[in-house]
Order: structure tokens, then sequence, then C-alpha cells
């Protein structure tokens, strides 16, 4: 009781609101107790927050695939089955190919996967994709390059300077 009062007051110069709330406020994180650790009956919330993170793993997989099959149905209006799409959970990460073209979705942005446009090596995410223009720009006018094909090529070392 003594403890919180402190606190409480402490408090009241810099948190007027938050004190304000109620009499029975908690106090805040400045207090002596917070920071020297509260050490409580219940020590596995860590193991708790693990457990319920990989349960959720396949959720997010599915997740995944619906998500990038439904991306790929309204962009392209190719009807991309769930089961033929890879998901990595972990790395949140859906890849699929379609007509020969890699796409590949990452934390909700979809992007194409192309090698180095001069030597055809190496694997390359194109810039997001959300629309039309967009995917064609990234079939097209988008070139990917090796650091070896970069280094090689005097007109793009201007670029590389800018
Ligand atoms: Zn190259």
């Amino acid at each position: 009781m003594h403890m919180h009062s402190r606190a409480a007051t402490h408090g009241s110069r810099s948190r007027n609101t938050a004190v304000r709330s109620g009499h029975n406020a908690t106090p805040v994180l400045t207090s002596p107790a917070a920071l020297t650790g509260n050490s409580g009956d219940d020590t596995r919330w860590r193991e708790r927050a693990i457990s319920a993170y990989r349960q959720s793993l396949p959720d997010v997989a599915a997740r995944l695939r619906a998500e990038l099959a439904a991306r790929l149905a309204a962009l392209t209006a190719q009807n991309i089955t769930a089961e033929s799409i890879y998901a990595n959970s972990e790395e949140q990460l859906a890849v699929v190919a379609v007509d020969g073209m890699v796409f590949r979705l990452r934390r909700h942005e979809l992007m194409i996967v192309r090698p180095c446009s001069v030597c055809g090596v190496g694997q390359f995410e194109s810039p997001a994709i959300a629309t039309l223009p967009e995917l064609g720009h990234a079939l097209t006018d988008w070139e990917p390059r090796c650091a070896h094909c970069t280094e090689a090529d005097p007109s793009n070392w201007l670029d590389l300077e800018s």
C-alpha cells in the first residue's frame, strides 16, 4: 500500500491523465518494484508465447497460400490451386510458378523473381507489384543485374554513383 501511493504521487507530475483515471491505477513503470523485476508465480509466459506461435504456423501457411492465390487471380485471372503454392510460415513467404514465371509473396508484398538479365544467373526480386502495369514493368523493363554483370557494364556506373 505504501509503495503504491508513492508511485502514484511520483507519476502525477508527468502523467496527470493516467493517475487521474482512477484511485487504483497501476503504478507506472518507473516504480522501483517494476524495475527490480517481478518474478511472478507463473514464469512460463515465454514458453506459452513460443508455443502459441508454433501452433499458429499451419494457419499462417494456409493464409499465405490463400493470399498469393487471390493476388494472382486478381492480377492475372489465373486459377492457382493452394496445393501448388510453397509456403514458409517462419519467413512469411509464399512462392509459386505460373507459366514459367516465379511469383513470390513476402510479408504481403507480391513480386516476381528473375535471374540476372545479362548472364541468366541468380534470383532477384522485382519491386513490389500491386497493379497490372507494375507486373508488366517487372516482366519487361525491370532488368535485374548480378554484381558481376553490373561491374562489367560501363553504362551502369553512373547509375550506381548517383
Ligand atoms: Zn549477371
